[in-house]
């Protein structure tokens, strides 16, 4: 058989696997070596591989270097099986899969864990994820999504960390470290995918897949930072956007990815394609057929082609006939096999599979016991009138809604693994945990969508019967998720109309409405009519404990809104770190004639950023700091003191906010550079303290350098993004 021996090495990093692969390399053919850029499906399955014909015959050719969606210890043995001992040199198969939030212990949405702003529970829930996923024979996960997304009419929202570019790069690398842990060649570890590069999340109106045209400046002070964190964490694979952004797709975009990803950035790892996104590029109008856009693809520095066929069909030829020089084989060939050997394949390819193992991590209590805490954490408390929430035990309460008794959706968008049908506590069976059945009324009202009032009575009838009202709406898990974007975000169907009927027909009583929704919702009705709101996204497998014991006050409610919710759906893009015009309103007078806002609404959203109430209440000191001009060299010390002064204990997310004045090119007007989550007693103050250099102040600037620029800052330490500045200090 041919051998090719130009095993050309362009990654600069040694690692101790060079000489195996080089050695192996030396065996392989170019058709080989291209079977090693090939990803298949294998179908979704848990009880043994779905793999068509075609794909066998092609894994015992050793055509097929990595298969998707084979998610069973079972499934992933036997084919393992056929890779190690049916083909010619026996390389092991890399298995990925979507292990988004949670494999089969289903965490919150991934915009819900952002709200917790709590970079140790994100961690420990995706290294959760990795034990249960690397149990039954997955080697990668495709997350972390670290798409920065400031449409809510985008339903892959759902899946990022939210709006802001310093909070979204701090949990990139949280996620990356939990999936990848400290030594990949453990059974536990997988390995994580940073994606999608890049500007997926701003597609044009909010619309999958749509076009991204976007500055330099936005570009890479805003979407490409939590990718460089996710590098800087040591992430191993990148996946490329569907998008094009500034009028070439991203699969074929050499800018993003020889130019910025592997020469700026030095990352070593490989890159995977989309879904079919080298053959798209055809419908993009970017490639002239799939043969065209395989080159592109390659000369991009595509590694491997997630379910196009097309290095399959087109690579050997485009070597042959001169058009792909085949280093650009070689180099993409070595970076899969790296990733297989750090995993340890090649020495055990089935210490993976372990049924063992699967008995005993899958849904174990402590992890089912972690996504109970995690939901609990996730929940923001956006409305709380006169102590509504927490609930009294002793009262009767009237549970109503569609969302109730709800052990599907609860999971969210990417929960395939997670056991729809009925491994999730509901919220009904929560609030069983504190309640005597006695005291629970329910009705279902009315569904998610439809028009259907006929069950507004029933719940008005029980509405009237209880103390409190506890209403639990939202969205369909499939209404947020890829390809699933909404130009209304209100709640869909008669679910405001259900709240409507029971507030006219209980006008006395407390309504408390729960949220299960994958995006910022216009929920301005629903402030109006309700008394407490509490915004629990999808809160997944133990979502119903982690609402209940919020709820019930077990967990005073500490997120945070990573994303902000809008009055109305025209004010979109609404983001708290825009720039500022030069016509700004005046904060007294917001209806000024030929300033930059609305004649019909306030440039104010509803909720914004970094917002969320506690049970108890925070008191800020001003901010202290250690001087009031710094060096280039100097640290700057800013604390604040912050007082539980109500009558609780809880957690309060402490934010750290700074306004770089003037710059060569204009700065947001606030821009988060600090967080910390802090634990007072009720009466205790805690000072708490951020150290500041110019590192924390850099930014690209008009040259597209990362760098500092002196004058004048505003700071401010608050717990929420809602505040004007009063304090600065001048860097010199
Ligand atoms: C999505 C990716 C996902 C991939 C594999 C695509 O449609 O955009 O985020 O990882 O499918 O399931």
């Amino acid at each position: 058989c041919k051998t090719d021996s130009k095993n050309s090495i362009t990654n600069s990093e040694e690692t101790p696997y060079d000489t195996k692969v080089d050695s192996l390399m030396s065996l392989m053919t170019l058709q080989e070596k291209i079977g090693q850029t090939v990803m298949y499906s294998g179908g979704w399955s848990v009880t043994g591989p779905v793999v068509s014909s075609n794909n066998l015959k092609f894994i015992k050719e050793g055509n097929i270097g990595a298969m998707l969606n084979v998610y069973s210890v079972k499934g992933t043995r036997d084919l393992q099986k056929i890779a190690v001992e049916e083909t010619r040199l026996g390389i092991p198969l890399l298995f990925g899969y979507d292990v988004i939030h949670g494999f089969k212990t289903i965490f919150p949405i991934n915009l819900g864990l952002a709200a917790s702003w709590d970079l140790e529970d994100i961690e420990k829930g995706s290294r959760i994820a990795a034990e249960e996923a690397s149990a039954e024979g997955i080697h990668w996960t495709f997350a972390p999504m670290v798409d920065i997304a400031r449409d809510p009419r985008w339903g892959r929202i759902s899946e990022g960390s939210g709006e802001d570019v310093y909070l979204g790069s701090e949990i990139s690398k949280a996620y990356v470290k939990g999936f990848q842990g400290d030594d990949l060649s453990k059974h536990n570890t997988i390995l994580a995918c940073a994606k999608h590069f890049v500007g997926y999340g701003a597609a044009q109106a909010g619309r999958d897949y749509h076009t991204v045209n976007m500055g330099q400046d936005e570009l890479r002070n805003v979407y490409l930072p939590p990718f460089k964190a996710a590098v800087d964490a040591g992430v191993e694979t990148f996946m490329t956007a569907f998008n094009e952004i500034n009028g070439i797709p991203a699969t074929g975009n050499k800018f993003i990815f020889n130019d910025i990803l592997r020469d700026e950035w030095g990352f070593n790892g490989f890159v995977v394609t989309d879904y079919t996104a080298i053959n798209e590029m055809v419908e993009h109008g970017f490639a002239e057929n799939e043969k065209h856009a395989t080159e592109l693809a390659i000369k991009a520095g595509i590694d491997q082609d997630m379910m196009s066929s097309a290095n399959r069909l087109y690579l050997e030829e485009l070597v042959n006939e001169g058009k792909v020089d085949v280093t650009l084989i070689n180099q993409a060939c070595r970076r899969i096999l790296l990733a297989k050997y750090k995993l340890g394949l090649f020495d055990n390819p089935y210490k993976y599979c372990d049924e063992q193992r699967e008995k005993e991590v899958v849904y174990k209590p402590e992890f089912l016991e972690a996504a109970r805490k995690s939901a609990a954490m996730s929940s923001v408390l956006l409305k709380n009138e006169d102590h509504t929430l927490p609930l009294n035990k002793d009262q009767t309460i009237a549970l109503i809604g569609p969302l109730v008794k709800d052990k599907e959706n609860i999971l969210g968008n990417w929960a395939a693994a997670g056991d729809r049908k009925g491994k999730a506590i509901s919220v009904y069976q929560g609030v069983q945990e504190y309640v005597n059945d006695s005291k629970i009324l329910f009705a279902k009202g009315c569904e998610i969508e439809g028009e259907d009032k006929s069950g507004f009575n029933q719940a008005i009838n029980v509405a009237k019967k209880a103390d409190k009202i506890v209403m639990v709406l939202g969205e369909d898990y499939d209404m947020s998720g890829e390809a699933a974007c909404r130009t209304n975000i209100k709640l869909p169907g008669r679910q405001t109309d259900l709240i409507k009927a029971i507030r006219k027909a209980v006008p006395n009583k407390k309504i408390v409405l729960v949220l299960m929704n994958g995006r910022p919702l216009d929920l301005s009705e629903e402030d109006t009519l309700a008394d407490a709101i509490l915004e629990t996204w999808f809160p997944g497998t133990s979502g119903g404990y982690g609402v209940a014991d919020v709820m019930f006050g077990t967990y005073n409610p500490s997120g945070k809104l990573p994303v902000t919710f809008p009055r109305t759906i025209g004010q979109i893009p609404i983001y708290y770190n825009m720039k500022n015009t030069g016509r700004p309103i005046p904060p007294d007078n917001p209806k000024e004639d030929y300033k930059s806002n609305y004649i019909d609404v306030p440039n104010t959203p509803l909720y914004v950023f970094g917002h969320g109430l506690s049970y108890t209440t925070f008191d800020y000191s001003d901010i202290e700091l250690s001087a009031p001009t710094i060096g280039f060299s100097d640290t700057l010390s800013a604390s604040a003191t912050i007082t539980n002064t109500g009558n609780y204990d809880g957690y309060e997310v402490v934010q750290l906010y700074v306004h770089d004045k003037v710059g060569s090119l204009t700065r947001p007007v606030k821009e988060l550079k600090g967080f910390k989550k802090v634990f007072l007693k009720k009466g205790e103050s805690k000072t708490v303290n951020f150290n500041i250099t110019i590192e924390d102040l850099k930014y690209y600037n008009a040259d597209m350098e990362f760098d500092v620029e002196p004058g004048e800052f505003e700071i401010a330490i608050k717990g929420t993004s809602d505040f004007d500045f009063k304090h600065t200090f001048t860097l010199e």
